[in-house]
């Protein structure tokens, strides 16, 4: 597990929490650095053990809010899968998931489809693309092999 360094007040996360009505709290910036520090799509449970390393009096109705606060002005994204909890993804730029089904790990895909790749039903517009993969990721597949 690696450390995670002591929060230093981030301009982006302020400004991005102000326009979305939150305050900057040293909380909301720890759970942030919490999920920028390691990417692999922690589940909230994940983020509060994490939490916990540099700020050991946080809870976890505290990790929870930030969390939530943190989607809801557009710094995280919950991603959702039917046979799993909900993951928190720091990566802001469209992508898709790759879900490993030998470990569990969740990785970004640079890869984005478009309009004219999908045959949407006729009247149907999208507001988002996310394509989910599932399979083995590169770890998975050497041990198998
Ligand atoms: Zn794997
Ligand atoms: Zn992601």
């Amino acid at each position: 597990m690696q450390k995670v360094k002591r929060a230093k007040k981030s301009a982006v996360l302020d400004k991005q929490l102000t326009a979305g009505g939150y305050r900057f709290t040293s909380q909301r910036q720890h759970v942030y650095d919490v999920l920028m520090g390691k990417r692999d799509h922690p589940t909230a449970e994940e983020v509060y053990l994490r939490s916990k390393l540099g700020k050991p009096e946080i809870s976890i109705a505290t990790v929870y809010n930030c969390l939530d606060a943190l989607v809801k002005c557009n710094l995280v994204k919950q991603v959702k899968s039917e046979r799993v909890a909900v993951r928190y993804c720091p990566n802001m730029k469209e992508h898709s998931h790759f879900y490993c089904e030998g470990c569990g790990m969740v990785h970004d895909v640079d890869y984005k489809p478009t309009a004219h790749q999908v045959q949407l039903p006729p009247g149907f517009q999208a507001s988002q693309y996310e394509l989910s993969m599932r399979g083995l990721c590169s770890n998975c597949a050497n041990k198998r092999s």
